[in-house]
């Protein structure tokens, strides 16, 4: 009966929803950089021995995983867990630096980015595949270059939206690739145990275990009101998961591609003199706004507008990055002023643009990269 009030649910499948995740990745950073290391249990927070007890696990490898110890645990406890094993005082800046190059390298593959965590973040790719056979082929592509570069792993997982990419990255960790195709969603949803299903927290589960309910598979024969019923809107949510639906969008802000500033003059600027002066202002407001978003860019861009409103540009790409220099910017400026033809008719507009920008990575991050 009940199924008759049963929203019908749609399927979404065009989309291509990437989930990656990094492995363990404070603790991989660490045996990154100190070889000595691979073979032992790492925790990664202040020896309690040496703080009176006192502090928190961030992470802990996998060697340490196994004993049982977990991020948010007390390091008193985790030492309990695994006396033998190497506490490591955590060095956020060089995780948030390797933050970053991460998310340089997933910039170079789509805008489309949703960080999640330090570690994690979900791309939607849909509309980047052009210069790839498929999204797997992106999303190695993507694992691939990250372990290049930076000779850290990541688990990926591919699908069609974020619920079952998520899963798909879970699957099989670490060094994990898993993609999952909407033919095969109850392959997957139905052994999985419900506390495996994100979004049902400890106080749902025994409740659902009430009305019998303990894997994907038994979550699945509810119907819709009987989940509303007693889960209210989060029933709804179960309902649709569990059927592999999941519309949220992948939420990116959209970087801004160019940074500058243009000015209006009244009155025009009628003597060369004054457009050199107005030149060496907007050079020296352009190096602050650079500075200020920590971007720097390929190309710089020159608007003239003259009393007639004839309006011109003319731009200047580099090979490589600009150095943020009022004095480059203002030279630059007068090369394209001479390639616009020099002075001609008052100005009324001037405008200096850094276009093709990307945010400025740390170049001190000590990488010893190890053989593998
Ligand atoms: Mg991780």
């Amino acid at each position: 009966m009940a199924d008759l009030f049963d929203i019908p649910l749609k399927l979404n499948s065009d989309r291509h929803i990437i989930h990656i995740d990094m492995d363990a990745f404070y603790a991989q950073i660490e045996m990154r950089d100190h070889p000595e290391y691979r073979d032992e249990a790492i925790i990664l927070a202040n020896d309690p021995r040496l703080t009176g007890g006192r502090g928190v696990v961030a992470t802990a490898n996998y060697q340490a995983r196994k004993l049982g110890v977990h991020s948010a645990m007390s390091a008193v406890e985790a030492l309990k867990l695994a006396p033998h094993a190497r506490f490591v005082v955590p060095n956020f800046k060089l995780y948030r630096k390797t933050s970053q190059l991460v998310h340089e390298i997933f910039h170079r593959y789509t805008e489309k980015i949703e960080p999640v965590a330090f570690d994690e973040a979900y791309l939607d790719v849909t509309n980047d595949l052009s210069t790839f056979d498929s999204d797997l082929d992106l999303a190695h592509h993507l694992q691939q270059t990250i372990f290049d570069e930076l000779k850290l792993t990541s688990s990926v997982g591919v699908s069609y939206n974020k619920f079952m990419a998520k899963l798909a990255s879970e699957h099989n960790k670490p060094v994990g690739f898993t993609y999952i195709d909407p033919s095969q969603i109850r392959e997957f949803l139905n052994d999985l145990k419900i506390q495996e299903i994100r979004g049902i927290g400890k106080k749902t589960i025994p409740k659902m275990n009430d009305l019998g309910i303990y894997n994907g598979y038994d979550l699945y024969q509810q119907s819709q009101a009987t989940l509303i019923d007693h889960f209210g809107r989060a029933g709804f949510d179960f309902y649709q998961r569990i059927r592999g639906v999941d519309d949220r969008e992948v939420e990116w802000k959209r970087e801004r591609k160019s940074i500058g500033n243009e000015r209006t003059y009244g009155p025009f600027l009628s003597e060369e003199a004054d457009v050199f002066e107005a030149f060496h202002h907007l050079a020296n407001l352009l190096e602050t706004s650079v500075q200020q978003e920590k971007k720097h860019g390929k190309t710089l861009v020159l608007k003239v507008r003259d009393s007639e409103f004839k309006t011109e540009t003319r731009r200047r790409t580099n090979l490589d990055f600009m150095e943020n220099k009022a004095d480059l910017f203002y030279d630059l400026a007068l090369e394209l002023w001479d390639e616009l033809g020099g002075f001609q008719e008052p100005i009324r507009l001037l405008g200096l643009t850094m276009t093709n920008l990307v945010p400025i990575t740390f170049t001190d991050v000590p990488l010893d990269l190890y053989g593998v």
